[in-house]
């Protein structure tokens, strides 16, 4: 029997008493599992995975490589041509054939490379976002992925977390959890050990915690019962379809537009294979299935069924990239939605600021004190400034009861704390909440605390929650024999719990005046950029000393105020300013004082001197028009709590804009879902904000927002200029197709040496050479291409509008005309007759117009770099399509030069003089390109002002 798997006699977990599920579960609650009894424990069990994937055999994939209807199509072709030829006597090799068949199986080795790099990056993805659990494993705390829980582990569980698999809880303590992805039920349910009997629903187990739940506060511990589809999710995903990923708009557009060329194409396919049968009329076979080859090939090359796999492989490099630079995206088709964000909404503490927090003043009853030094290390001095520091003969006592009160901020501040600062290797370095840590490190500046705080024995915690905006530990003095509790919070706030003031040694009632004092002092250092807090206590009732629950803050003493410093992060300001002038909207919000936000919003330029921030309790009484209008002004929001974040995501959306928002507590989680593109914070984040998200950024930085988005952009950029440069390099084979088979006898392409014979500009395999091999490895390389246009020096792209607009379907299909033409013009030049005169054979003439077909879609891949500039601007920033001009250069000299290689294309030896003409007359399309957008940025030139003028602040 498997561990875990009850049997008839046995109870189901959530009816087990917790020890006795503990011994059937094999397993120490006070050490957990050891790793090598867990390896077993998974290779019996297989991975916590709800639908593990089946791995797909490498044949199997090969193969699919040339499941397409249009290798089909080609297939049959080269079938049918085998036919021919052993009705024809099977003399020599079916040369086509076999050479068709080659490129095909090219195209697909090509396409599996592609697609296997393609995975390997998403698998990376993957495990780069995978969620974690924390678990006991040798008795030590240990995170690992979630995907290897195994029955029998001790799960750590805290606020935040991910429920990694289904356990039977066997300490709980102040826990409750969201299950609403399981039951349905919105409100997060309180959980306890407690044993349950008879039959119990799901959502009653309170005993239990599930798979894809999130634990959004308290803490508790629970051992594994099942992983994988064995667990209550596994039920469910078993009943609901696969969902599988919906196809971003890019990959819809491309399959649109293929679908369109392709029922074009064939149409225009059907046309040249009825005018080469019915107006040169096929004499044999071998004419039919030359006609029947080109055909097929014709309609081949015009799809861009290689588009996306290099999509694929170029998003894929993009993704890589970026997570390199900490912004990892979790599918790669988020970067479409990326490249078009036009709001980044951003928290403050972290992301625009260091999280690096000094307590630099204390203001209390009698005064002031100032507190020197920086960072974590505890070395500083302190500086009275008493209120009222005349000289006089009372100077002691106003220090005196200065220095009492500011002790207590400290002694209150350093109990109601959760953080620790060690040095480690000559640096301070903090275990939990900067701000707490602030607290600590004042402390050790102003003697005494310390020692004082030592008397205090912890008892319990009202815990910290952005929506509170506070925090209190109930602590007990033994010499004293009470219990107090300490409070400390967002002062504005903690002050409307407070019903008197500590001056010196007495407590006075706070009355209006002394109120009205402390909301200005509160406003000045908020005003200053500090992030001001308060600190109050009582004594506790003496029922309240066993549990306090979260409503102990009332009838508090308050000991006076803190202000913290922040320092914004050096980089965010050049952030802020460089997504303005990529029209990209910079908003705050924050829980800190409107005051603070305001001073650090303008330091950063999110705002100007002056500029407003909307409170929270602001956007209460707005509706959701009255909002989106609010929206439409406000840059910075201040003293939010994170439900008024989704209601800022909903009304920014309203308003039509792509709002990228960063987030990273567990109640930050539904305002990131519903975010186009949710942010969460890889250092200071929570599994459940990781889970929402669609981007983790490794440094909690907010300029690496602006750095991805300036990359997604980059790529978006270059998957334009392949599409820019396949699609009218298509078209150029089809233009020279059709056009030389209609215009046959206007440009003189006849074959003199046999008058009768069929005459087709471009064979198969030629067709087939240019678009499965040459075109595709430029391609690619472009994919990688460096900026070439100041890609954030445009605003935001719209998502709903096409990529394939008309300017960039008008530049098709003029470079593809012309270089269809070019490439007859070069058949024309060196035949007899037509409009230039010549005297080569029909061969070489083809191999001239293949050889400059090919040269023509090299210098296009030049020019396809940008749509506005010139072909020579950066031009030899991108080694890797210099180094596919050269292997396609090469190829096409093995191709017209080597002689098994002419035998298989049809090709004969060009001159040293006839590649000139070629490579000139393949070079009209660059200058004609060149030329076309000189005109077009002389005209812009005489346009609207520049963006960076027209985004304003
Ligand atoms: P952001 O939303 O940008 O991260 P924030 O850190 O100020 O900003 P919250 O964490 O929601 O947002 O904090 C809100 C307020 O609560 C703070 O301005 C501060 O006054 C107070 N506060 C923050 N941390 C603590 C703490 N550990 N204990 C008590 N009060 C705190």
């Amino acid at each position: 029997m498997a561990i875990g798997s009850p049997t008839e006699r046995t109870l189901p977990p959530h009816l087990a008493g917790a020890e006795e599920l503990t011994q059937r579960l094999e397993v120490d609650p006070a050490v957990g599992l050891g790793s090598a009894e867990a390896q077993a424990r998974l290779a019996e069990h297989g991975p916590n995975e709800l639908r593990p994937k089946d791995p797909v055999p490498l044949w199997r994939r090969m193969l699919a490589q040339f499941q397409d209807p249009l290798v089909y199509l080609l297939l049959v072709a080269i079938a049918v041509s085998v036919t021919a030829w052993v009705i024809e006597g099977a003399e020599g090799a079916p040369v086509d054939a076999i050479v068709i068949g080659a490129i095909l199986t090219l195209n697909a080795v090509l396409g599996f490379v592609q697609e296997a790099k393609a995975e390997n990056a998403v698998a990376a993805l993957a495990t780069m976002t995978a969620a974690s659990s924390s678990v006991l494993r040798d008795g030590r705390p240990t995170e690992l992925p979630s995907a290897e829980l195994v029955p029998g582990d001790i799960l750590l569980l805290s606020e935040g977390d991910a429920v990694g698999a289904d356990a039977r809880l066997l300490v709980a303590t102040g826990l409750k959890v969201q299950e609403a992805a399981l039951t349905g039920e919105s409100s997060a349910t309180v959980k306890s050990a407690t044993a349950l009997s008879g039959e119990v629903a799901l959502a009653d187990r309170v005993n239990m915690v599930h798979k894809g739940t999130a634990v959004v506060e308290g803490v508790g511990r629970a051992v594994v019962t099942t992983t994988g589809m064995r667990t209550e999710m596994g039920d469910i995903a078993a009943l609901l379809d696969r969902t599988e990923q919906q196809p971003s708009p890019l990959q819809v557009e491309i399959a649109r537009v293929s679908r369109t060329l392709g029922a074009l194409v064939i149409g225009i396919a059907v046309v040249v294979m009825a005018t080469l049968a019915f107006v040169q009329g096929a004499d044999s076979a071998q004419e039919w299935v030359t006609i029947l080859l080109l055909g097929v090939s014709l309609a081949v090359a015009a799809v861009p069924e290689g588009l996306p796999a290099i999509l694929s492989v170029v998003l894929a490099i993009g993704v890589r990239a970026m997570a390199r630079r900490n912004a990892v995206m979790k599918h790669l088709h988020s970067v479409e939605t990326l490249g078009s964000a036009s709001v980044i909404c951003s928290d403050k503490t972290g992301t625009l600021t260091r999280n690096e927090m000094t307590l630099r003043t204390i203001v209390t009853a009698s005064g002031r004190v100032e507190l020197s030094g920086t960072g974590y290390a505890p070395v500083g001095q302190a500086v009275l400034v008493p209120d009222g520091d005349d000289g006089g003969d009372d100077d002691d006592g106003d220090d005196e009861a200065l220095l009492v009160e500011a002790r207590l901020v400290l002694i209150g501040g350093s109990i109601a704390n959760n953080a620790t600062v060690t040095e480690q290797d000559g640096q301070w370095v903090v275990h939990g909440d900067p701000t707490e840590a602030a607290f600590l490190v004042a402390s050790s500046k102003l003697g005494e605390v310390p020692e004082r705080i030592g008397h205090y024995e912890r008892r319990a915690e009202a815990p910290f929650t952005s929506e509170r905006k506070m925090m209190s530990v109930l602590a007990h003095h033994d010499d004293r024999a009470e219990s107090r509790i300490y409070t400390k919070g967002a002062a504005d706030v903690l002050l409307g719990r407070c019903v008197a003031q500590r001056h010196g040694d007495e407590i006075v009632p706070l009355d209006d005046v002394a109120r009205a004092r402390i909301t200005q002092a509160v406003e000045e250092l908020s005003a200053e950029g500090y992030r001001t807090l308060g600190v109050a206590y009582r004594v506790a009732d003496e029922g309240e000393a066993a549990s306090p629950d979260q409503d102990v803050e009332h009838h508090l003493v308050l000991a006076g105020l803190v202000g913290i410093i922040d320092p914004p992060r050096e980089e965010a300001r050049a952030a802020v300013a460089a997504a303005r002038r990529a029209g990209v909207r910079t908003i705050m919000i924050t829980g800190d004082h409107p005051a603070t936000a305001q001073r650090i919003a303008t330091d950063l330029g999110i705002i100007t001197e002056g500029g407003r921030a909307a409170a929270g309790v602001e956007l209460e009484r707005l509706d959701d028009e009255a909002l989106v209008d609010l929206v439409r002004e406000v840059s910075v929001y201040a003293r939010v709590a994170p439900h008024h974040k989704l209601r800022i995501v909903d009304a920014l959306q309203r308003d039509g804009h792509v709002v990228a928002m960063t987030g990273d507590g567990v109640n930050d989680a539904p305002a990131l879902k519903s975010a186009d593109i949710g942010i969460a914070m890889g250092i200071t984040g929570t599994e459940v904000t990781k889970e929402a998200s669609r981007m983790i950024l490794g440094d909690d930085n907010f300029a690496t927002i602006v750095a991805a988005i300036h990359r997604g952009r980059i790529i978006f950029d270059n998957i334009g200029k392949f599409l820019r440069y396949m699609m009218s390099s298509n078209l150029g084979e089809v233009v020279t197709v059709f056009f030389g088979i209609v215009l046959a006898g206007v440009l003189g392409l006849r074959d003199t040496a046999a008058p009768d014979a069929l005459v087709v500009p471009l064979l198969a395999t030629q067709i087939l050479w240019i678009n499965m091999v040459t075109d595709s490895v430029p391609a690619l390389a472009m994919g990688v291409d460096p900026e070439i246009d100041d890609v954030m020096a445009r605003p935001p792209r719209r998502p709903d509008r096409p990529i394939l607009d008309r300017p960039m379907w008008a530049r098709i299909v003029f470079t593809g005309t012309l270089m269809g033409a070019v490439t007859l013009l070069t058949m024309d030049l060196f035949l007899p007759g037509g409009l230039i005169e010549g005297s080569e054979s029909f061969d070489m003439a083809r191999t001239a117009g293949f050889t400059t077909l090919v040269l023509a879609q090299l210098l296009n891949a030049l020019s396809s770099r940008s749509a506005a500039q010139s072909s020579f601007h950066r031009m030899f920033r991108n080694p890797w399509l210099w180094a596919a001009i050269g292997l396609v250069v090469a190829l096409q000299v093995l191709v017209v030069h080597v002689p098994v290689m002419q035998q298989a294309f049809t090709t004969v030896p060009l001159t040293g003089t006839q590649w000139l003409v070629c490579l000139a007359m393949a070079s009209v399309v660059l200058w004609a390109q060149e030329v076309v957008k000189l005109a077009q940025r002389v005209w812009a030139g005489r346009g609207p002002a520049p963006l960076d003028d027209a985004v304003g602040g």
